[in-house]
């Protein structure tokens, strides 16, 4: 799979945990523990947003309405794309 600059911009914010095989947000989060990043929009503006779910826009496309994107390895900081999962908002 080809590799976008927002996957590469996103995952290089990140470490990998070698043994979960997580890959820890390492910049800024929010008061309840997720990843955060600004995200530019094709309008040009800004706004900011879970790391977790831009890495799932990155890599999947867009989240569909009435869902939201969770970590299935529990750790609220992982932005694996492997270990991002869908459920119901
Ligand atoms: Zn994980």
């Amino acid at each position: 799979m080809q590799t976008t600059q927002e996957q590469k911009r996103l995952l290089n914010c990140t470490k990998v945990n070698e043994i979960t095989g997580c890959y820890i947000w390492t910049r800024k989060t929010s008061i309840d523990g997720y990843g955060q990043t600004m995200i530019k929009e094709s309008c040009g503006s800004v706004h900011l947003e879970r790391a977790h779910h831009a890495s799932y826009v990155a890599f999947y496309g867009e989240v569909p309405q009435g869902k939201k994107v969770r970590q299935g390895c529990g750790n609220s900081l992982c932005i694996n794309p492997e270990h991002l999962e869908l459920v119901v908002s």
